[in-house]
């Protein structure tokens, strides 16, 4: 076999890359191809903030392998015939590419009838442990199916190609820019850096500094604790093979964390694959008949709905396309259980501004707090008020993101309609879009538990 074509997806980066290291193995010759794919536009998935990530991602990418003799070949268009066009141009007799588990990505690879290399997103790929018991394809509860994750080998970590050769002649666009890959909207004013170089700083430096720790900070609010690695996972810019790796050479409880929040990663991820369908229904439906009110999911989205914690949380998530995952869980609580809005509003917000915006995560983790989904306890409801004193107790991470209430003091930030009238004036700041035991009665008529 002379030429075969690496197909980049969900895995811009060059070490431990199994697709393109399987591609150098079967070829003397391989195109490493991206295709913009329209269809991810189309549907409205191309979003700022995750075009500019993936610009940077895909910049980089080029760059390290021009640095091996090669380049990566951009072409724009349905996936499945740009693929089968570079490969009639170049006589490719194989494409790789790594699996993926929605619903889009499986019609994709059924279309492209090509072998998959099995190592996709995920450390464990969906379907290689499942529960016993007939029928079973997927397991629907997080901590058996950790036990059984936690005993599955890791492959070792595949080195970066020393050289790539790349086929004389074969046409490429010009590396797009974030504005040809999402012409309309703007990104937020402080996303992070993309691309593998970023993503391995980042994961360096969080190694010395955060690591250790993170089994006792990873809820800590204001201490901005946990990795931040999750855009580059979902874009591949970083393997969790290889993060697996580094963090099990450590011994520290920390790393133990870190690797058990990786290993939630792939639970929702081999939910979809077996349950495509959860992308947009309920995976458990409660028979829910939602409320939507448009003045009260405007305040949510725009950080006004007179709770504090909630509203710092949502300005994060606005300014910055990534919260704290405390922060998201509480703010998709208190729309989904105290509204009592649907989770598919939410989850689609989320998914137009976050930049790891991802149909598993992002879709599986907002029905897991809704309770449609993989919760065990699919009723708690999290109040915003015992959240912010657990998680913010001296209101810093508030007065950082609500900084109009920046003049009240350690925990008296979280209440601000508490203060006395004329003080209450003193602050443009609204006052609660509802009550918390009026929000929390009302749900639990609605899941007929009053
Ligand atoms: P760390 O705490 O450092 O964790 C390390 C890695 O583990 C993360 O980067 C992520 O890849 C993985 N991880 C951690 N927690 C989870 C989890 N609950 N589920 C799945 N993987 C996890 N994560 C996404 O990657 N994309 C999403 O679109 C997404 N949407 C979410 C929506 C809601 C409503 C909630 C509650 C959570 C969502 N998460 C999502 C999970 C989690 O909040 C983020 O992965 C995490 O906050 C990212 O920050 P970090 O990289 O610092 O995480």
């Amino acid at each position: 076999m002379d030429v075969a074509i690496c197909l980049f997806s969900s895995d811009l980066r060059l070490h431990d890359q199994p697709v393109l290291h399987a591609a150098l193995r079967s070829a003397t010759q391989v195109v490493p191809l991206f295709v913009v794919d329209t269809g991810v536009a189309d549907a409205g998935f191309m979003v700022p903030n995750r075009a500019a990530f993936l610009a940077d991602a895909l910049a980089d990418l080029d760059a390290g392998l021009r640095g091996r003799g090669g380049r990566l070949v951009i072409r724009t268009g349905d996936v499945v015939t740009e693929t089968c066009r570079v490969a009639a141009e170049t006589g490719a007799g194989e494409v790789h590419l790594a699996a993926g588990v929605s619903g889009y990505a499986l019609r994709r690879e059924r279309r492209l009838g090509t072998e998959l290399t099995a190592a996709g997103r995920a450390l464990v790929p969906p379907g290689a442990v499942l529960p016993s018991g007939p029928g079973k394809d997927h397991f629907a509860v997080f901590t058996p199916y950790f036990r059984r994750w936690q005993a599955e080998g890791l492959r070792s970590v595949l080195p970066a190609p020393r050289s790539v050769r790349v086929p004389a002649g074969v046409r490429s666009e010009d590396v797009p820019s974030a504005q040809v890959l999402c012409p309309d909207g703007t990104p937020s004013p402080a996303l992070p850096a993309g691309g593998e170089q970023a993503g391995r700083r980042r994961f360096t430096a969080w190694q010395r500094s955060g690591l250790a720790d993170y089994q006792d900070r990873q809820d800590d609010l204001p201490g901005d604790a946990t990795s931040r690695l999750s855009s580059y996972l979902h874009f591949g810019c970083l393997s969790p093979v290889e993060l697996v790796h580094k963090a099990s050479a450590r011994t520290d409880p920390g790393a133990e964390a870190f690797v058990r929040q990786l290993a939630w990663r792939d639970f929702h991820h081999q939910v979809l694959a077996a349950r495509p369908d959860a992308a947009s229904a309920d995976y458990r439906t409660k028979g829910d008949r939602w409320r939507y009110d448009e003045a009260e999911v405007t305040a949510w989205k725009e950080g006004r709905t007179g709770y504090p914690v909630v509203d710092a949380g949502m300005r994060q998530l606005l300014h910055e396309g990534w919260l704290h995952n405390r922060a998201r869980m509480l703010v998709a609580s208190f729309l989904t259980k105290t509204l009592y809005v649907d989770w598919r509003v939410g989850a689609r917000h989320f998914l137009d501004l976050l930049v790891d915006g991802d149909m598993a995560n992002n879709q599986l983790n907002w029905q897991w707090v809704a309770g449609t989904g993989t919760d065990t306890r699919p009723n708690r409801v999290l109040n915003p008020l015992v959240q912010a004193k657990r998680f913010d107790p001296r209101g810093e991470y508030v007065r950082r993101w609500v900084p109009e209430l920046s003049a009240l003091a350690g925990a008296a930030v979280h209440q601000p309609w508490k203060l006395s009238g004329p003080e209450r004036a003193a602050y443009d700041y609204p006052d609660p879009v509802v009550d918390l035991a009026d929000g929390l009665l009302r749900f639990k008529r609605a899941r007929g538990l009053e």
